[in-house]
């Protein structure tokens, strides 16, 4: 029987990443002993001192609805962060709070398109921006990379994806899946472009900002004559292994602030009281204070390079940031591996799942459909166990 959905949720995918996770949560509960190597989630406890903040603000009795855009000791210390780390200098009244990095961006797309407006995705892109945007009726465009560009777009690329319907750009540096990260000159080099094109607003998406291995992210709104067409999107849930609190946040010229505001009122109000009160304290922090993750987390990522380097068929870049390796895998395609045919990145990842019982994400989701995601935000011990299970399934 067909149910009468609408058009809109019929024509949404699914999110890859949390299809992948729900599976290897379905299968680890039948009693198979799958490594889920398939979501970008810190395996990390949030930080006591935290914890500690939340506990306060329960005990003493932050519980009422929260304005919606945030508190305003909140929105102040955001701004505190963004002076800090990336040289921007935001009012607390461009500033919005919401449930989630994924809310902001949604709410940005939702204020900003119109159908038929198209939207520039250098691949390889999150898979939920796509999604955000077919959801507006807008269509996305891929902007195609590969491994040996580094998975970056060139500024000869954009130029030529760009037409009269183009209302907006996503970039996300450290990016998820690739890792890679965009230079100041890289990024200046792109905005010279843009400045061609003042129909164009930015959308910079610096979830993975903290994660990174020696290279400083740049932030895109920090070029000067972008200031006042980007929009600047981060949250705590990474840097701070707090996916579960919801709290991710934007800084955005005042228009586009308070037309989220508007949005997010009609749809979820202020996001969590308590976490909202704990997120004041780790966005004071010093950076330092979180550094022992990321530490570990580069130490994971030379193991699982060194590891998967030895497994013919996997081409690999160094991913500076983010904890996602996006090998191309392309070169099993047409193979019979282990009894199974491989046509795609999608078989490929079935694959693992099937013979190596390791949750992968396949590159399509991503627009990569040459590689598949592999998170490595798991212990040693995992990584080390799911590189030897995918290497005797491919052999
Ligand atoms: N952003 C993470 C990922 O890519 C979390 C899952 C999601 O929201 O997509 O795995």
């Amino acid at each position: 029987m067909t149910h009468p959905l609408s058009d809109r949720i019929s024509s949404l995918p699914v999110s890859q990443t949390l299809a992948m996770a729900a599976k290897a949560r379905e299968l680890k509960g039948q009693g198979i002993d799958i490594i889920s190597l398939s979501l970008g989630e810190p395996d990390f406890n949030t930080p006591d001192f935290i914890k500690d903040a939340a506990i306060e603000a329960i005990n003493q009795d932050y519980n009422s609805y929260t304005p919606v855009d945030g508190y305003v000791e909140l929105k102040e210390a955001i701004c505190t962060k963004f002076k800090r780390d990336n040289d921007l200098v935001y009012q607390p009244n461009q500033i919005v709070v919401s449930t989630g990095a994924k809310q902001s961006i949604a709410n940005v797309a939702q204020v900003l398109l119109n159908p038929g407006d198209e939207v520039l995705l250098p691949a390889p892109y999150w898979v939920s921006y796509s999604a955000i945007a077919i959801l507006c009726e807008a269509k996305f465009v891929e902007i195609p990379s590969s491994i040996d560009d580094d998975f970056k777009i060139t500024p000869a690329q954009l130029e030529a994806a760009i037409t009269p319907k183009t209302k907006m750009v996503f970039f996300n540096s450290p990016n998820n899946p690739s890792g890679s990260i965009y230079s100041e000159k890289e990024y200046r080099a792109l905005a010279a472009v843009l400045e061609k094109h003042p129909q164009i607003y930015i959308l910079s998406d610096e979830i993975y900002e903290h994660i990174n291995y020696g290279v400083k992210p740049f932030s895109f709104a920090a070029i000067e004559n972008m200031f006042d067409r980007t929009i600047t999107v981060n949250g705590l849930a990474k840097a701070f292994a707090m996916t579960g609190w919801r709290i991710g946040y934007l800084g955005a010229p005042q228009w586009i602030a308070k037309a989220c505001t508007k949005m997010q009122g009609q749809i979820t109000s202020g996001t969590n009281c308590i976490a909202q009160r704990a997120a004041i304290t780790a966005v004071l922090a010093p950076v330092e204070k979180v550094q022992y993750m990321v530490d570990e987390f580069e130490t994971r990522r030379d193991l699982v390079l060194e590891l998967l380097g030895e497994i013919e068929g996997f081409k690999l870049n160094i991913p500076e940031g983010a904890f996602y390796v996006f090998p191309d895998i392309s070169a099993f395609f047409g193979k019979t591996v282990n009894g199974i045919k491989i046509e795609n990145a999608n078989d490929f990842s079935l694959f693992l799942l099937e013979k190596a019982n390791v949750a992968t994400v396949t590159g399509d989701a991503f627009g990569a459909p040459n590689c598949i995601r592999m998170s490595y935000a798991a212990s040693v011990v995992q990584l080390k166990e799911a590189i030897q299970r995918i290497k005797e399934a491919v052999s």
